[in-house]
């Protein structure tokens, strides 16, 4: 029944051409929310919805995570930083990507996430261990607003937080030729989703892929709430 739910939930999404590419659209029916929502919410975890994790914070609805990842144009071996852990299904299904296990593991990337949280860091880590991403994805406790030095510069970057603005140091430890995509407004879900290329020549472009609803971002370049 899990399973019949979550494909019926895919199959909207192609027909309404939200799920696009076959890699995204593999990764997504791969990986099941079901493994990643407590308890209580497995109900809600094939809707089109966002799910309460704790803390009064939440896992994206599937449909703004297919936009996202179709956005990013993630490809083997990518090393995709996350700011926003929460419950590690974003991470999980990115890793589905840039690390197949359908590859050699010698061309896979890899995905560094971080969460503020601690109790969620720690939910987001055993979600991931269960779910068998182990060696695909690392979760680091901290504040991911100034972005994860220790392991950049990043081919991806993906913040699941809404930004005051842009943080420069997520801008620095982005690759040349590399893609950010940042949700910028404010802390009370008016914002706009903002895809960032910095290309070959250290030149950074920016688009608006539209409006959105995340919650805000915090730490020392976050929302002062
Ligand atoms: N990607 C997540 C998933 O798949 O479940 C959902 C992310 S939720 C919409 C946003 C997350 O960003 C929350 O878990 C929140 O605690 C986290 N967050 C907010 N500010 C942060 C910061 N400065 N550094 C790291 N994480 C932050």
């Amino acid at each position: 029944m899990e399973k019949a739910n979550w494909e019926k939930l895919i199959e909207t999404l192609i027909k309404e051409g939200v799920l696009q590419t076959p890699a995204v659209l593999k990764a997504i029916r791969a990986t099941p929310r079901s493994s990643f929502v407590p308890v209580g919410a497995q109900s809600y975890a094939a809707s089109d919805t966002p799910v309460q994790i704790g803390f009064g914070q939440a896992v994206s609805e599937p449909r703004i995570v297919a936009v996202m990842n179709e956005a990013l144009q993630l490809g083997l071996g990518c090393k995709v930083l996350e700011v926003g852990a929460g419950s590690g299904w974003h991470a999980a299904t990115m890793a589905e990507i840039v690390a197949s296990q359908e590859a050699p593991r010698s061309e896979w990337g890899h995905i560094y996430t971080v969460e503020v949280i601690h109790a969620l860091a720690e939910t987001a880590r055993r979600n991931i261990m269960n779910a068998g991403y182990g060696d695909r994805i690392t979760i680091v406790n901290g504040d991911g607003s100034k972005g994860y030095p220790a392991k950049a510069p990043y081919d991806r970057i993906v913040v699941t937080a809404a930004a005051p603005q842009i943080p420069k140091p997520l801008v620095d430890q982005l690759k040349s030729g590399g893609v950010m995509l940042i949700p910028v407004g404010s802390p009370f879900l008016f914002q706009h989703l903002i895809k960032l290329t910095k290309q070959s020549d250290g030149k950074i472009v920016e688009e608006n892929l539209g409006a959105v609803s995340f919650v805000p971002l915090t730490g020392a370049l976050g929302h002062k709430l």
